[in-house]
Parts: C-alpha cells; structure tokens; sequence
C-alpha cells in the first residue's frame, strides 16, 4: 500500500496589491497590479509533496465560492488528493489581503474564513481517522482544538509532525503525542524564551523540547539551515547555497518534504538533509506553492543525498 501523508490544515487565497506607497486613513490611491495567488501553509505544504511526487491526502476547510473552487484545483493541480476537502457556506474561503509597496514593505490582513471552521470531528472523519496514513502534518492555521485533536488521534495510527506556525501556545499535554516539532527560529524563540543565536542555543531549545516529551526536534534557521535533535541525531545540517529571490513559504517547502521523506522510511538525517535541499530550492523561484520544486529538479540538486 502507497505512504501516505495526510495535510492536515489551511487554505487561503493571497489577494496581492502592489503600489507606489501605501494609503493614509481615508485615502484612495491607485495600485501598480492586483494577482491572486493560492496559499495558506496546510495547502502550501500538501503542494510541497505533491509536486515530489508524494501520495499527500489535504483535509482543510474552504468556502462554497470561487476562491474554495481555484484552491482546490491548484492543489489537484500538484498531484494532491482533494477529495476529502470540507467545504462550507457559512462563510467565505480565507483569504489573506497582502499589500506591498515600491521599497518591498507589505502589510497583511487575514482572515481565516473557513479555515477557523474545521472541527475536530469532520477533520477526523475526512482523514478517514488517519487510517493507512504513515504521517500527519499539522500547523497552527486552523483552530487549536481541532489541532490538538487531530494530533491525540493520529499519533494511535502514524507519525505527527507540528510545524508550530505561526508561533502560539500549545498545550503541554500533546508533546509526548508528537513525533517531530519543527518551529523556525522566532517560532522557537516564541515557545521556548530562547534566544536562537547559535548552534548551542539551538541546543537548548531542543532540550527545552526534549524535557518535556518531544522526541524529535527541528529548527529551521533560513539561509543557516536547520538544527535537528533526536535520540539518535543532534547536530547542525548547513543549507546550500543558492541565489535566493523569495523566501515565501521556504519552511512550507521544508516541513512538506520533511514529511514526505520520513513517510518513505528514510532515517531522519537523510530526511533533513533532503529537505534542506526542497527549502533552498524554493527561494530561488517567486511565489509560494509556484516554487515549490518538482521531484526531478529535486533529483538534480540533491545528487547523492537522495
Ligand atoms: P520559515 O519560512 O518558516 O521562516 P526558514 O526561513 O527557516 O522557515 O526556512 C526553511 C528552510 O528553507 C531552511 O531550513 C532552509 O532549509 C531553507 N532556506 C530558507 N532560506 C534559505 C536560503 N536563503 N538559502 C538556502 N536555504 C534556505
């Protein structure tokens, strides 16, 4: 039987204005351009996988409107299973209003729309109750309860990897419940009060993990890499060098392949390092699931790591 990965998470619509500058209060300016691009970092890390190749099932939330409609077919699009995703006409999909003016500052407004509707229940149901799945990978994009659920249940069957984005509480109890954390520096910071400056604060940051039941830690430290700890593994894994033009949803790149190749049976090491390469391979294309690296590109450039 095929590995797979169930997404559990968001979808959004990136509605993206760009102007000269920004409008006062009460001001009305005319934009430079107006595009859409699908989002939110559930669907983000389903399109990661996806595109590898990967067997990935996405449960996620979107609204009875056209939004919902282009989402899901962008994640089908990559190769994603969307048969199981929830739709609702109780409100509108999530969108994210992301204005960005000529020096490159933006200022963003989301709204989780149907995302902060997805229940605990009709999660569970879609992902069949995480029945034949070898990994779950969630974020902190759809509503915590329905998060730490969704880990206390498919932790029974599978692997669960939280990617604790973006940062907020979470709930001590679910620790031992999962597999792999994965915060990026300032999410890490967020949790854990420790300033990530260095390989050994890394190193305390991931114990700060480990004393409390989390057996599998990665901080992903951008153009640095990332640092992983485990029982058997602890140590820094540098990024590669590449010629970055956007950064948009590296850790999505990342914490997709990361899944991805645990589900494989890869060792843990080997997953990382892999998705390393996914994570450098996605900031030298724009945009965010549009950057995320097919299997054979990943072939290439990962040469003997894969
Ligand atoms: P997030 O997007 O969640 O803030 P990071 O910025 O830590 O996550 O990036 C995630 C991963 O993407 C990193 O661990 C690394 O593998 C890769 N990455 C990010 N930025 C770069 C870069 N400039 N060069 C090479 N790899 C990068």
């Amino acid at each position: 039987m095929a590995k797979r990965v169930v997404v559990v998470g968001s979808a959004n619509m990136d509605l993206v204005f760009r102007t000269e500058r920004f409008p006062e209060p009460g001001e009305t300016v005319h934009g430079l351009s107006f595009e859409t691009f699908p989002g939110g970092k559930g669907a983000n890390q389903a399109v990661a996988i996806g595109k590898l190749g990967g067997d990935c099932l996405f449960v996620g939330k979107v609204g009875n409107d056209a939004f919902g409609d282009e989402l899901a077919r962008s994640l089908s699009a990559s190769g994603v299973d969307v048969s199981r995703i929830l739709r609702t006409s109780e409100c509108k999909t999530g969108v994210a209003s992301i204005d960005v003016d000529a020096t490159g500052q933006n200022r963003i407004i989301v709204i989780s729309g149907a995302n902060s509707q997805l229940t605990a229940k009709e999660a569970i149901e879609a992902a069949e109750g995480f029945d034949g799945s070898e990994v779950t990978l969630l974020q902190h994009e759809t509503p915590a309860e329905t998060v730490a659920a969704c880990i206390e249940e498919a932790s029974k069957k599978c692997t669960v990897i939280l990617n604790p984005a973006p940062a907020g509480p979470i709930d001590e109890s679910l620790f031992p419940h999962i597999a792999f954390i994965t915060p990026n520096e300032s999410e890490a910071k967020a949790l854990t009060g420790i300033d990530i400056v260095d390989e050994s604060s890394c190193e305390k940051a991931t114990d700060w993990f480990h004393d409390r039941g989390l057996q599998g830690v990665v901080i992903t430290l951008g153009a640095k890499g990332c640092f992983v700890s485990s029982g058997r593994v602890r140590q820094h894994v540098e990024s590669l060098p590449v010629y970055a033009v956007d950064t948009t949803a590296a850790g999505d790149a990342f914490n997709g392949a990361l899944a991805l190749f645990l589900s494989e049976g890869r060792d843990l090491l080997n997953s990382v390092q892999l998705a390393n390469c996914v994570g450098a391979l996605s900031v030298t294309k724009h945009g965010a699931q549009a950057s995320m690296p097919t299997l054979s590109e990943l072939r290439q450039f990962a040469g003997p790591l894969y």
